[in-house]
C-alpha cells in the first residue's frame, strides 16, 4: 500500500502545480527529474568548465519516425557571441532550443557545448549552464522576490534588487504595496506579459549563465513595450553565447549570424545587412516586417486622434 500510495501522492502534487500554473517548463524538469526518454549514462561526468560555445552537428531530429522536424542542421555559436534563429512558425526554431536544452536527444548527428556531446555528461550540468527565457512565463505561486531568486537560490537580498534593476522591475515591484513580499501568480498579485517577462529575465540576469536561449522571449509585447525589454535583453546576452529565437526580425539586426529555418533546414545565413543584400527569404521577411509596424504605427496613431 506505501508503495502505491507516495507516487499516486507525487502525480498528485504534479497534478496541482502543473493546473495552478506554478511550473514554468525548467522548473516542471526540475520536478520530475528528467523526462522518461533521456537518461544519463552510467558514466556521465559534468560539463567541463563552460565557455559556451554550441555546435550543431548536422543535427537531425524527429518526435514521430514518420515526419522528420530537423533535417541535418549545422551551426556553431562561437563563445560569448549571439545566433539568431528567423523563420516561418513551425519550421523548428523552438525544436533546436530544446535539444540543446537536452530534452530531447538528436535522431541523427550530435550537439556539443565546449566539444562535449551532451549525451555524454550529465543533464544537470547542462541545464546548469544554460537559461532559458521562454516564451510564455509561468510564475509560481509564492513572493515576487521568490519567483527571481529561483534563478540562484544563494542569492543575497540585494543581488536580487540588483538583477530586478537590469530588468527594469524594480521600479514597479517597489511601488506594489508589499514590494518584494508581494504574492503573485494564480493565488496572488496576476502580472500583464511584459512583467512577468521581465521577472522572467531577472531570474536569468541572477542566474548569470555562461548560454542563454532565448525563445521567442518578447512575442507577447507590442513593439513599444518591446523595444524598453529590450535593453535589459542586451544586457543579459552581452559576453554571453546567446541563442535567439525571433518573431519580431528588428530584435535580431545586430546578431553575429542570422540563420533563417524553413522546414527543418537552414534556408539561408549571414549577418542583417547580407541577408538583405542575398534579397531571399530573410529579405522578403524583413520588407513584410516593415509593412506591418508600420500599420501598427498607423493604427496607434488613430487610436491616439480619436
Ligand atoms: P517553431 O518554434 O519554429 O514554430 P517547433 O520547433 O516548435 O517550431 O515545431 C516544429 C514542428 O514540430 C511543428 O510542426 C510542431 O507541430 C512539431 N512539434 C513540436 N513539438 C512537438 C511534440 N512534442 N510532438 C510532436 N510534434 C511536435
Ligand atoms: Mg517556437
Amino acid at each position: 500500500l506505501m508503495q502505491i500510495s507516495i507516487p499516486l501522492n507525487f502525480i498528485g502534487f504534479l497534478y496541482r502545480e502543473v493546473r495552478q500554473g506554478l511550473a514554468d517548463i525548467e522548473s516542471m524538469f526540475d520536478l520530475l527529474g528528467v523526462p522518461a526518454e533521456i537518461q544519463d549514462k552510467p558514466d556521465a561526468k559534468p560539463l567541463k568548465a563552460v565557455d559556451g560555445n554550441i555546435r550543431f552537428e548536422n543535427v537531425k531530429f524527429h518526435y514521430d519516425p514518420e515526419r522528420p522536424i530537423l533535417k541535418g542542421v549545422d551551426f556553431e555559436v562561437p563563445a560569448g557571441k549571439s545566433v539568431a534563429i528567423v523563420g516561418p512558425s513551425g519550421a523548428g526554431k523552438s525544436t533546436i532550443s530544446r535539444l540543446l536544452f537536452r530534452f530531447y536527444d538528436v535522431t541523427g548527428g550530435a550537439v556539443r557545448i565546449d566539444g562535449q556531446d551532451v549525451r555524454d555528461v550529465t543533464q544537470d550540468s547542462v541545464r546548469h549552464a544554460i537559461g532559458m527565457v521562454p516564451q510564455d512565463t509561468v510564475l509560481f505561486n509564492d513572493t515576487i522576490e521568490y519567483n527571481i531568486r529561483y534563478g540562484r537560490p544563494d542569492a543575497s537580498a540585494e543581488e536580487v534588487r540588483e538583477a530586478a534593476q537590469m530588468a527594469q522591475i524594480h521600479d514597479f515591484i517597489e511601488r506594489l504595496p508589499q514590494g518584494y513580499k508581494t504574492e503573485v501568480g494564480e493565488r496572488g498579485l496576476k502580472l500583464s506579459g511584459g512583467e512577468k517577462q521581465r521577472v522572467a529575465i531577472a531570474r536569468t540576469i541572477l542566474k548569470a549563465p555562461p548560454i542563454l536561449i532565448l525563445d521567442e522571449a518578447t512575442s507577447a509585447l507590442d513593439t513599444h513595450t518591446e523595444q524598453e525589454i529590450q535593453a535589459a535583453l542586451d544586457q543579459v546576452s552581452k559576453n554571453r553565447t546567446t541563442l535567439v529565437i525571433a518573431h519580431r526580425l528588428s530584435t535580431v539586426v545586430n546578431a553575429n549570424q542570422i540563420i533563417v529555418l524553413e522546414a527543418g533546414e537552414i534556408a539561408e545565413r549571414g549577418t542583417h545587412s547580407e541577408l538583405l543584400e542575398a534579397d531571399g527569404l530573410y529579405a522578403s521577411m524583413w520588407a513584410r516586417q516593415r509593412e506591418a509596424d508600420e500599420a501598427e504605427e498607423r493604427l496607434r496613431a488613430a487610436v491616439e486622434h480619436d
